[in-house]
């Protein structure tokens, strides 16, 4: 039975409001590209209330700044009790807005609850230094929150990018204005509900759903908003640096797309590698920003690897995504599906050898089968554009110095994992991968204590780990002229 929304109206100062211009727009379920519900279509009046709230509630007087910071952390702890509470409806609207499986929307939230406590845990940590510095001098640092942030949200982890965004900019004590992605505004909804009723006071969390050019582009250049965290395209990661260099300078945090390298060795154990490297590129269907899209396999087992691939690509059941025991589950909507596909008939086309998969499955909802190619070189589209899609593209080398190279020419550098039994084969993949997150025998460890993010193209900053709270934070010095010595 489909999940009940509850929640389709903007949350701006903790009250439910329609967008200023009335407009609406539909949001679908990808299974079958039905219509399921139709939420109010924020633009700049309402991001601009939004803001207005958000700010009002940062004042320095107001209820949420003049909390103790380990009253900060109690509430954000009972934020955790509250998703922790409706976790299974939370899983199933994901499911059901998002496309994803059900498994994996589990995983995600149980991640989710475990970083809302770690950072609750913080939220009364957070301290400056005393500085010796020369002279007659007392010196000391603050660390303040730095303000209104606004937080703009992908569709390929609605759950789990709002709750780390959010909850890292209260934890810094800021107050947030949200705009989640257009395919998946009902679980950024249902999630600022819950943060009503755990008792945050008004204006510290507002959500306004709408569209990049309209919410999106009102927000990142509203001189009020003292930083923007983005989760997307690197095309649109450039577009809101710009914005905040022309408007105010805002800070910026950016986690951006990848072409991320995986490396099989000779030696490494494939009854893991295998299955390891399918779930790296098949994993929610491929639309993960660290999907193992570039999968280079030495050449003394790159013929058996294959086989056994093609092998493990072909046994995945299809289904929808809100069945238990679906493995693989549509992409998000029909725009990704064309260009998934589009990806494929490149592939064909510059003469990658596609081995399997490679075609819409039916004709309703937006499913296309793990598609595997082999005979990828380095110059195909196919290996140097993110598809966001499940494409596993297989390409053949012999040394790890070759390799090396190989893995690092790309603008993208968010994650690279390798498979070897040699500690010097995986410590020197390690040092020399550029790549924010490297995995040696594993792929995809994420852990609130782990920081992630990436290099060149794929990001600017951090998420995750002690210091990812850092910017949202101002570092204040304080020097004061004492007596003379007596
Ligand atoms: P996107 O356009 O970068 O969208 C991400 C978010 O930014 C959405 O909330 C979007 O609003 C908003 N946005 C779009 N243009 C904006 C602007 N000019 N100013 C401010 N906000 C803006 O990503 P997409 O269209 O969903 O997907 C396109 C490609 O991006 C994918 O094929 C994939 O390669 C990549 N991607 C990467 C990640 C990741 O995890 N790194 C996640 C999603 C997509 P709308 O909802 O209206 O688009
Ligand atoms: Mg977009």
């Amino acid at each position: 039975m489909a999940p009940e929304i509850k929640y389709t109206k903007l949350f701006i100062n903790n009250e439910w409001v329609d967008a200023k211009s009335g407009k609406t727009f539909a949001t679908y379920t990808p299974h079958d590209g039905s219509v399921i519900a139709h939420v109010a279509e924020g633009d700049k009046a309402d991001i601009d209330l939004a803001v207005s709230a958000a700010k009002a509630a940062f004042h320095r007087n107001s209820e949420w700044r003049l909390l103790d910071a380990s009253a900060r952390g109690r509430l954000l702890n009972k934020f955790a009790d509250l998703v922790e509470r409706d976790a299974q409806y939370l899983v199933e609207l994901e499911s059901y807005n998002n496309g994803m499986l059900l498994n994996l929307a589990v995983h995600f939230i149980q991640n989710s609850s475990r970083s809302i406590r770690y950072y609750a845990s913080l939220a009364d940590k957070i301290q400056g230094d005393t500085i010796p510095a020369d002279g007659d001098l007392f010196s000391y640092t603050l660390k303040q929150p730095i303000g209104v942030c606004g937080l703009i949200l992908p569709w390929n982890g609605p759950i789990a990018m709002f709750i780390n965004k959010v909850i890292t900019a209260l934890t810094a004590g800021c107050t947030v204005v949200v705009k989640p992605a257009e395919q998946t505004p009902l679980t950024a909804l249902a999630l600022a509900a819950l943060f009503k009723e755990a008792g945050f006071p008004p204006g510290v969390v507002n959500v306004v759903n709408g569209f990049g050019p309209g919410a999106g582009t009102s927000l990142t250049h509203h001189p009020d908003v003292a930083k923007i965290s983005f989760t997307g395209s690197a095309e649109v990661g450039k577009l809101i640096q710009q914005a905040a260099g022309k408007v105010n300078l805002k800070r910026v945090t950016l986690e951006l797309g990848g072409k991320s390298p995986l490396v099989i060795m000779n030696d490494a154990d494939l009854n893991v590698a295998v299955p390891c490297a399918a779930n790296g590129v098949f994993g929610h269907q491929g639309q993960i920003c660290i999907a193992a899209s570039r999968l280079f396999v030495q050449s003394g087992i790159y013929d058996e690897f294959v086989k056994r691939a093609v092998e493990f690509a072909k046994n995945i059941k299809i289904g929808n995504p809100t069945e238990p025991t679906t493995q693989h589950g549509p992409q998000v909507d029909g725009e990704m599906m064309e260009k998934v596909l589009g990806y494929i008939e490149k592939g064909k086309r510059e003469g990658a050898k596609l081995l399997t998969g490679g075609k819409r499955v039916g004709t309703k909802g937006f499913y296309i089968e793990p598609t595997v190619f082999a005979g990828v070189t380095d110059e195909m589209t196919i290996a140097k554009e993110e598809i966001f899609g499940p494409v596993q593209s297989i390409l053949k080398f012999d040394t790890l110095e070759e390799v090396l190279d190989r893995a690092n020419n790309t603008n993208y550098g968010l994650a690279a994992g390798i498979f070897t039994k040699d500690i010097n084969n995986a410590l020197q993949f390690a040092k020399h991968a550029e790549a924010g997150n490297v995995w040696v025998n594993t792929y995809f460890v994420f852990q609130p204590q782990l920081p992630f993010g990436g290099f060149k193209e794929s990001g600017l900053g951090r998420e995750n780990g002690i210091a990812c709270v850092e910017p949202y934070l101002e570092v204040k010095t304080v020097a004061i002229t004492l007596p003379k010595k007596f």
